[in-house]
């Protein structure tokens, strides 16, 4: 049994790492503000005698005596990381310090959630970590794409300096069951707006292109990340499904699989949103054990429909 810290444990990724760590035995102390995390989803896990909740903002220094950390505070869709950009970059970066100074206390591993973001708008395609990306440092995504490119910095200065055994994952857009329904994320957006009937709001003309992965094969290839790589491996490392749609072709799925009427609109695309992202798994694959994404688009999807029809039956209101 390993003592093991997740910040951001209530929200989206975080209460599925959560429920993983719990089922193989460990100790996990979930941190959490509740900006865009909910209690109702790790509430099933209060009475486990090896789970604890703790309402902490990062921006502010916590201490506890754990073995690994994973670091995942941070809102991720662009709605809520846009809501308060300044307050992002405190999360992504004081957040950062504070983690990596528990860590330096502890001696213990830690894990950084980084992002595809950090390549920004790609000149190359598909993206490979040596890739140094192409940000908008003064545009409205930068306060995320920044302050998680600083937070790649800092984790390598306390692996330099500290030696701290320090793991960096760049997570390419996931989804699935427990994504909350005002998330604002493509996914969630429009199977909520196809379940209700609503139109199917496509930004710009739907030729902008995501990899989609879904949730269980991010958790694995992130557990695989702490778990199975030497202490001087470092990454970062994408982890991602390579296998890549216009927005427009998930839209169609979308509809296929749920058999709405709602009708596509198309609104204006938001300031230097990324054209195409693709993940390169190389090496994951090299590193992980082999690790690849092993739910496809369809399939992902009809599990994160019945998340949402479930959801939506109580009238939106998690249980
Ligand atoms: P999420 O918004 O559901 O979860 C983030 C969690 O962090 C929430 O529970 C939120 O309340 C908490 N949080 C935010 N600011 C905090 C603060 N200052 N102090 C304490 N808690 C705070 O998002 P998610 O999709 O679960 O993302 C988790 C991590 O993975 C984030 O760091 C995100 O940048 C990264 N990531 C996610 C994706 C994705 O597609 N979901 C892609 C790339 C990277
Ligand atoms: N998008 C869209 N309709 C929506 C929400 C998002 O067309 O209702 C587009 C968005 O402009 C972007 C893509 O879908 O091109 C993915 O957006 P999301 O916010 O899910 O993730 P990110 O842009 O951070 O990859």
């Amino acid at each position: 049994m390993k003592r093991i810290l997740i910040s951001g444990g209530a929200g989206f990724i975080g209460s599925h790492l959560c429920e993983r760590l719990l089922a193989e035995g460990n100790d996990i102390i979930c941190l959490d503000n509740y900006f865009t995390g909910h209690k109702s989803n790790i509430r099933h896990l209060l009475p486990h005698p090896n789970f604890e909740v703790i309402r902490h903002d990062i921006i502010y220094p916590y201490m506890a005596e754990v073995e690994e950390i994973y670091n995942l505070a941070c809102p991720a869709s662009p709605i809520y990381y846009q809501h308060d950009p300044i307050k992002t970059t405190q999360t992504s970066v004081i957040g950062a310090i504070n983690m990596l100074g528990m860590a330096k206390y502890n001696r213990a591993k830690i894990l950084q959630a980084s992002t595809s973001e950090v390549y920004g708008d790609p000149l190359i395609h598909p993206q490979r970590e040596d890739y140094w990306g192409h940000v908008n440092p003064l545009g409205i995504r930068s306060c995320y794409d920044e302050g998680k490119r600083c937070a790649e910095s800092l984790f390598m200065s306390y692996y330099r300096e500290h030696g701290i055994p320090v793991k960096i994952i760049r997570i390419f857009n996931t989804y699935g069951p427990k994504m909350d329904i005002n998330d604002g994320r493509v996914v969630s957006n429009f199977i909520v707006q196809a379940l209700r009937g609503d139109n199917i709001t496509i930004y710009g003309d739907g030729g902008q292109t995501r990899s989609f992965q879904y949730i269980d094969d991010m958790v694995e290839g992130m557990m695989r990340m702490m778990n199975n790589t030497p202490d001087n491996f470092t990454g970062p490392v994408n982890i991602g499904n390579p296998n890549e749609f216009t927005i427009a072709e998930l839209a169609r799925e979308v509809i296929s699989l749920t058999g709405t009427r709602s009708k596509i609109v198309h609104l204006p695309l938001p300031a230097d949103d990324p054209q195409q992202r693709q993940p390169d798994i190389s090496l994951a694959r090299n590193m992980l054990d082999g690790w690849e994404p092993k739910i496809q688009l369809r399939d992902g999807l009809r599990k994160t429909i019945a998340y949402f029809e479930e959801v939506l039956s109580r009238g939106g209101i998690r249980r």
